[in-house]
């Protein structure tokens, strides 16, 4: 199977086409046209076998991981996600490989009614790259840098459970409290519609890729703030609380993957939007403060203080 047989049969209709694309693949690159009023928001994410997954990882779950990550940073932002590109390096093209790994980009993509709009195939190890584009209101756009003494610090969902993933995935045969925490790893679920919504009340955001303390080292930085988190306010699944009684704090404190949003606002903002339904997906864990750094109040020992977060090069 050459390369072009392999983007006809695999690739060239996956998803939902939007309004605004104008020519998708199948042509040097693909034709977007951008709503008036919006800017461009765009991220790139890419993923090497053996760093950020393993060995013989499921396509289907691989796609899923790669598409979501990437569409957690347009979450981050308060953008609307419209559609994406991909490039993909194979060893070989293995049909039934290329079939699960196309249904896994499928799901996510109608799941959030975007569009594979283009993208490079080559042979090599197996790596990827998903680059995501969205739609902001001019100037709309939640950075990192907004924070502000005084504002609330809410983190949406719950932590610590696609760490605690990393740890059963050899596991053969899950109970279904694993199963559940194994799916927060396999399948993240971006938080675009939370992020649009966040939007107008927001000061600042950031999605938690690195883990917590390392996301808030991030805004506390770039608004040059201090973040002070209550440890008794994370929120944790009881699956983590149960399988990992120990180890459950850490990994919500350290632990990568989980994709929920850490979101800064006025006071007065958090009042009003508790009153909207949505608000029931964030949890209040701390506050903005004159100063900087991120710092960990209530913490059952000062062990769990320190930054960690994965960094490449260091
Ligand atoms: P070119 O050589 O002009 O860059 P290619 O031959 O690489 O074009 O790709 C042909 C078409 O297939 C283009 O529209 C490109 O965007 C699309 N394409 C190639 N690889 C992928 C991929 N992995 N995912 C989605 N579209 C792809
Ligand atoms: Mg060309």
């Amino acid at each position: 199977m050459g390369e072009f047989e392999l983007i006809r049969r695999f690739l060239a209709q996956i998803g939902v086409p939007s309004d605004d694309l104008a020519l998708g693949i199948g042509d040097d690159c693909a034709l977007i046209t951008p709503p008036a009023g919006f800017q461009l928001c765009c991220s790139l994410d890419a993923m090497v076998e053996g760093v950020h997954f393993p060995q013989h990882y499921s396509p289907v779950y691989l796609a899923q991981r790669a598409l979501s990550a990437a569409l957690s940073d347009l979450a981050a932002m308060g953008a609307r996600a419209s559609h994406y590109t991909l490039s993909l390096t194979l060893p070989e093209p293995d049909p039934e490989w290329l079939e699960g790994f196309a249904k896994g980009l499928a799901a996510v993509s109608e799941r959030y009614a975007i569009c594979l709009v283009g993208g490079d195939t080559t042979r090599g190890p197996l790596a990827l790259a998903v680059q995501v584009h969205g739609w902001v209101p001019h100037g709309r756009a939640i950075k990192r840098s907004g924070a502000k003494p005084g504002d609330v610090v809410l983190v949406s969902g719950s932590l610590g459970a696609a760490r605690a993933a990393l740890e059963l995935l050899a596991t053969s045969d899950p109970s279904a409290a694993q199963a559940a925490l194994l799916g927060r790893y396999h399948q993240p679920r971006p938080r675009l519609a939370l992020g649009q919504k966040l939007m107008p009340f927001a000061h600042a955001a950031i999605d938690i890729s690195d883990g917590l303390m390392a996301d808030a080292g991030h805004i506390a930085q770039a608004s040059a703030c201090e973040l002070v988190l209550d440890a008794r306010k994370i929120p944790m699944d009881e699956a983590l609380k149960h399988l990992f009684p120990r180890a459950a704090l850490g990994f919500a404190l350290h632990g990568g993957d989980d994709y929920e949003l850490l979101v800064t606002m006025p006071g007065q903002a958090w009042s009003e939007v508790q009153d909207q339904d949505w608000s029931a997906q964030l949890t209040a864990i701390g506050e903005v403060r004159a100063g900087q750094g991120v710092r960990l109040q209530h913490a059952p020992n000062t062990n769990y203080q320190e930054q960690a977060g994965y960094q490449h090069f260091v």
